[in-house]
């Protein structure tokens, strides 16, 4: 078989312990025996973030920027345990946080469901993704515990001059304060993210806040939000027949739970901290979720929604057995090989992704699975498997399905 040729390089960040080594793994059995594979390689992993102190992972956003998708194995995070193991020059903040500062992006998080796992919710047949808005609110604010009789009072002192004063309560006894804010622009952001999700994914963008409470600042999201669908995005939905839909918090709660899942549900930054918990611990496994990063102009970044694996690694470099699961990994390579496609007019590219993922699901529905999802497995006699000989069974069906 001739290999699918690539026009535009993917830009390829690598990882950190168990999810590096599954990243080649991954690489080797199920991407390179397939594809004239083009990437333009960053290594994210520890060692080479601090050698260059961290500026490889800067270069590598700013290399996503101008390709316009990347795919990324989970990194480390650095603790003060971490600083001691790897030996550190200094505390790297989140590879993701610094990558989604420079393209400015959403994250959209979405499980891999297949028929013999049942989410909690059972009339839920279709995953549901979330998307949670990664600046501000009371992640950024300000506290103040007081302790006497007194006034507190939010102002604001305009550049030109002009100064706004509210009372925010006049205290009689101890209390406690907070400040917070958000800015137009990131919320504008937010909104073109989630529109230009919804339009790839083709499915209905559901949106809530508390705006019946917050008259001015969840209203303020609302209006972002509808003003951005009317001018731009309207037409496009109509189009496609799916759906932009403003609700309120509580009540998206409610119709969530009573769904049939398939949509996108965009949340302010607390909402989407609580409600993405809840929704993929429901739909089963934190190694069948998959992540990606939008940008408001386009750019994507693709990723598995979990970390290293740690304790796996560990396990691995003693020379145990591993089954970890490499679902999440894989999906991460297809999406963002399926997106170049898109953007190449590579058909060839688009549907190697479809039968990459087709035959993880052959693999999976067969009862061939990693230990982590054996347990949850219904109406299939499992059987578990280490990592090598999942990847190694997907292959096979791969091959099949390409034949
Ligand atoms: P983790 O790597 O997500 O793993 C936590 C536990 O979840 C594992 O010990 C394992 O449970 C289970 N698990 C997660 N993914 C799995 C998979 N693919 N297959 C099977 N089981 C899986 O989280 P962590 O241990 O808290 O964090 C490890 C490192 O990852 C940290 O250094 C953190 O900074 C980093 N991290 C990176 C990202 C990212 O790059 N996006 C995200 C989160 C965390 P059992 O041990 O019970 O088998
Ligand atoms: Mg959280």
């Amino acid at each position: 078989m001739e290999k699918i040729k690539m026009t535009t390089p993917l830009v390829e960040m690598d990882g950190d312990e168990m999810t590096r080594i599954l990243w080649k793994m991954i690489k080797d059995e199920l991407i390179l025996p397939f594809v004239d594979l083009k990437t333009e390689y960053y290594d994210l992993g520890l060692v080479k973030r601090d050698e260059t102190r961290d500026q490889i992972t800067k270069d590598a956003a700013e290399a996503n920027k101008k390709y316009g998708v990347a795919v990324k194995c989970a990194t480390i995070t650095p603790n003060a345990k971490r600083m001691d193991e790897y030996k550190l020059h200094e505390m790297w903040k989140s590879p993701n946080g610094t990558i989604r500062s420079i393209l400015d992006g959403t994250v959209f998080r979405t499980p891999i469901t297949i028929p013999s796992i049942h989410p909690v919710v059972k009339n839920w047949e279709q995953p549901i993704t979330i998307a949670r808005h990664a600046y501000g609110d009371v992640y950024k604010s300000v506290e103040l515990r007081v302790e006497e009789e007194g006034v507190a009072k939010l102002v604001f002192e305009g550049k030109s001059g002009k100064k706004e004063e509210v009372v925010i309560h006049e205290f009689k006894g101890a209390g406690v304060l907070q400040g917070m804010h958000n800015l137009d622009k990131s919320i504008r952001s937010f909104a073109h993210s989630c529109f230009k999700f919804a339009i790839d994914t083709k499915q209905d963008l559901w949106f809530s806040t508390k705006d019946t409470i917050s008259k001015k600042y969840d209203a303020q999201f609302r209006e972002i939000f509808e003003e951005v669908y009317e001018k731009e995005y309207k037409a496009e939905f109509e189009k496609l027949g799916i759906e932009y839909f403003y609700t309120l918090i509580d009540d998206a709660v409610a119709r969530v739970i009573r769904s049939k899942g398939g949509f996108i549900w965009a949340c302010k930054n607390y909402d989407g901290d609580v409600m993405s918990d809840m929704v993929s611990t429901a739909f089963g496994s934190l190694a069948m979720m998959t992540s990606v990063l939008v940008s408001p102009d386009g750019n994507y970044e693709y990723e598995a929604a979990h970390g290293t694996v740690t304790r796996h690694y560990y396990k691995y470099l003693k020379g145990e057995e591993t089954s970890t699961n490499p679902m999440a990994t894989i999906f991460a390579w297809s999406g963002a090989l399926r997106k170049r496609g898109e953007k190449d007019g590579i058909k060839e590219l688009m549907n190697f992704a479809d039968q990459l993922e087709g035959a993880c699901f052959d693999t999976l529905n067969e009862g061939i699975a990693t230990k982590d999802l054996v347990n949850l497995m219904e109406g299939v006699t499992p059987k578990a498997v280490n990592s090598n000989d999942f990847i190694g069974a997907i292959r096979e069906r791969l091959e099949k399905r390409l034949a």
